[in-house]
């Protein structure tokens, strides 16, 4: 058996926020990959770059950090209102959030249905 890039508490606690968001498509994919690692070849599409960013979208841990999380509809925070000119683009969309991508300087983030509890107690929101 190989060893996954990623360690394997790290995908279960994936594996079970896909489930209770109820991706089972992605459950199962990710339950595909993991077999990969052992030998079974993988779901198209499935490397540990893909898994990577699934952990940064969902925020699992020690991921939870990696992309911002901004309210609905925010501008680019590198660019603000400027990055209209490049256009913000949906990279994708998940249950309870989606990615979005800036035309101009190509900084990624997330806007999550229920906020970042962290950053509306610092705003005081
Ligand atoms: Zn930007």
């Amino acid at each position: 058996m190989t060893s996954p890039g990623i360690p394997r508490p790290i995908l279960v606690a994936l594996g079970k926020e896909f489930r209770r968001r109820g991706m089972q498509n992605h459950a199962e994919h990710l339950a595909s990959y993991y077999r990969g690692n052992q030998g079974h070849r993988p779901p198209y599409g499935w490397d540990d770059g893909h898994v990577l960013t699934w952990l940064k979208r969902l925020r699992i841990p020690p991921y939870e950090f990696a992309l911002p999380a901004l309210a609905p509809a925010s501008d680019c925070p590198h660019c603000g209102p400027q990055s209209v000119f490049g256009g913000r683009r949906t990279l994708c969309t998940f249950p309870g959030g989606a990615e979005f991508i800036c035309g101009r300087c190509e900084m990624t983030w997330l806007e999550l249905e229920r906020g970042p509890l962290d950053v509306r107690r610092l705003v005081g929101v």
